[in-house]
């Protein structure tokens, strides 16, 4: 029996694991991985580059196994790589060290064959899969499929592709940051993570020519990390919770969630929706202010929906199709907003060069036009023309499927032949839930062809998260696994 895994990231080598480790594997399987990039196991998020590359969130979240929340802090103990951290983070270049010792063992078992290729087409042949690469038609016939590609493209809403001085994907940091003049003056488009990665970059390696433009539609940078220095588990929602709250046609009812919720929050004197309203306009004098009064109704609500978001996808699709739409519409902001955080040293950093006038944050971007001496030009709504010699691209990833078809040929390919289609309002790709199966009108059910990670985000909400990604890969290897 020949397995595919395409994609090696975490998610990839995660996927590996699970089904070597599986009561059903044996020797007669064989496992094909395709992978594009020359480093396996890391992806984009934690391929080599500087150390000011950071992990976003704190050793507890990051654990590679999902029963042991202290395993990656453990490991960090074990390998004496605590002294590591920057500005209090672990860098996400050790990381990739602990998934290389986690699944390394897997990596050289001698029943997977790696493929170094870019996947360009799959297709069914009769109850097996074939596949294309970069390299030619493998002869290999395929038993099943785990698509674990991760994350897109940047997206290019500005359309600067084409134009010197601006830098589309930032990574590697020390590459492309790294290529930066002194003297230029450098604009960042977008808040999120990836901004504040250059941020720390260029603050710690470069002679910047001040001030620093960030340009965003709307909001501001994610809210200050605030440490919480209770480790109880708060959020009373669980896997267990779910299972005792199912009704009868085996749904959880939102009205409990959002009162177990407020209850939780309650017991501690919080409130959630308070919190989201108080930081929501992303003002950086506010975050300072939080620090400074040490807010822990922020730093409770950031531990909670941490936590909460560890079974996001388990909640989401235990509810009815209605009071879905109603979290939709109301809750999956609120809660992505408060669960992203800029870590704390960084942000300080960030009011600090604030108030001197390095950083200036315009919102309200409505377009990035390149002159004729070469000079990008940002207008906004609320300020004049802004000139720049250096657009750096922080915009986040291509989510919207009917756009990505344009730009991947393997996800042009599947949706041409009708594998894969959008799931909600153009955007991610339609799975089953809890195989990640593919689904789609024409084939129904696609058996044994799997997908898990970004492109999943319409039943895998939130899932911009280690642990979504490990938890999707496991039930999509048990689905295959559990019945060979
Ligand atoms: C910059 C960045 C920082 C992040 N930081 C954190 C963090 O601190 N904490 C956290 O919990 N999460 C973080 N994330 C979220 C992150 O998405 C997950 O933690 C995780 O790395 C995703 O793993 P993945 O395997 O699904 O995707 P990826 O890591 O994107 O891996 C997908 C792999 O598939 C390969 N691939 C794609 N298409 C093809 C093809 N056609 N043929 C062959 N190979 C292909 C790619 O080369 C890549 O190696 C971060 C994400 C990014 C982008």
């Amino acid at each position: 029996m020949n397995i595919a895994v395409v994609g090696f990231g975490v998610g990839g080598a995660n996927i590996l694991k699970t089904i070597i480790d599986h009561k059903n594997y044996n020797d007669k399987i064989k496992i094909h991985i395709f992978e594009k990039n020359e480093e396996l196991g890391v992806g984009l998020a934690y391929a080599k580059d500087t150390n000011y590359k950071l992990l976003n969130v704190h050793e507890r979240y990051m654990s590679l196994n999902l029963d042991n929340p202290n395993h990656f802090k453990d490991w960090l103990k074990d390998k004496n790589k605590d002294d590591k951290k920057i500005e209090g983070m672990v860098p996400r270049i050790v990381f990739a060290s602990y998934i290389k010792d986690t699944f390394g063992k897997y990596m050289e078992n001698e029943n997977v064959i790696f493929h170094h290729a870019k996947v360009k087409d799959i297709y069914k042949e009769g109850s097996t899969f074939r596949i294309v690469s970069d390299k030619g038609n493998c002869n290999e016939e395929f038993d099943s499929v785990f698509l674990s590609i991760g994350q897109s493209y940047y997206k290019d809403s500005y359309n600067l592709k084409d134009y010197k001085n601006y830098i589309h994907n930032p990574f590697p940091l020390n590459e492309k940051i790294e290529g930066i003049k002194d003297g230029q003056s450098i604009g960042i488009i977008g808040a999120g993570p990836t901004a504040i990665d250059i941020y720390r970059y260029l603050r710690n390696f470069k002679d910047v020519t001040y001030p620093l433009y960030f340009f965003t539609k709307s909001n501001g940078f994610s809210p200050i990390d605030i440490p919480y220095y209770v480790d109880d588990d708060i959020c009373s929602i669980d896997e267990k919770w779910i299972e005792e709250n199912k009704d009868y046609d085996g749904f959880v009812e939102l009205e409990k969630v959002k009162k177990q919720i407020k209850d939780d929050f309650a017991k501690y004197g919080h409130d959630l929706t308070d919190t989201y309203n108080k930081y929501k306009d992303t003002d950086i004098n506010a975050y300072n202010m939080a620090l400074k009064e040490n807010d822990l109704g922020l730093s409770f609500a950031q531990t909670y929906t941490m936590q909460l978001t560890g079974h996001a996808a388990l909640i989401y699709n235990s509810l009815n199709g209605l009071d879905k739409l109603e979290v939709d519409n109301n809750y999956l902001e609120m809660i992505d907003f408060i669960v992203t955080k800029t870590p704390t040293i960084t942000m300080q950093n960030i009011v600090e060069d604030y108030h001197k006038a390095k950083i200036k944050v315009i919102k309200g971007t409505n377009d990035v036009k390149v002159d004729s001496d070469g000079k990008f030009v940002v207008t906004s709504d609320n300020e004049e023309e802004i000139k720049t010699d250096v657009i750096i691209n922080a915009q986040g990833f291509e989510k919207n499927l009917l756009s990505a078809v344009n730009g991947d040929i393997l996800l042009a390919n599947l949706y041409k032949r009708k594998y894969i289609e959008d799931d909600v309002n153009g955007k991610f790709i339609r799975v089953a839930y809890p195989s990640y199966k593919l689904v789609n009108k024409k084939f129904g059910l696609m058996e044994n062809f799997y997908l898990n990670g970004m492109w999943a985000g319409g039943t895998d909400v939130l899932n911009n998260d280690l642990r979504s990604i490990i938890k999707s890969g496991q039930l999509a290897a048990y689905d295959f696994m559990d019945k060979i």
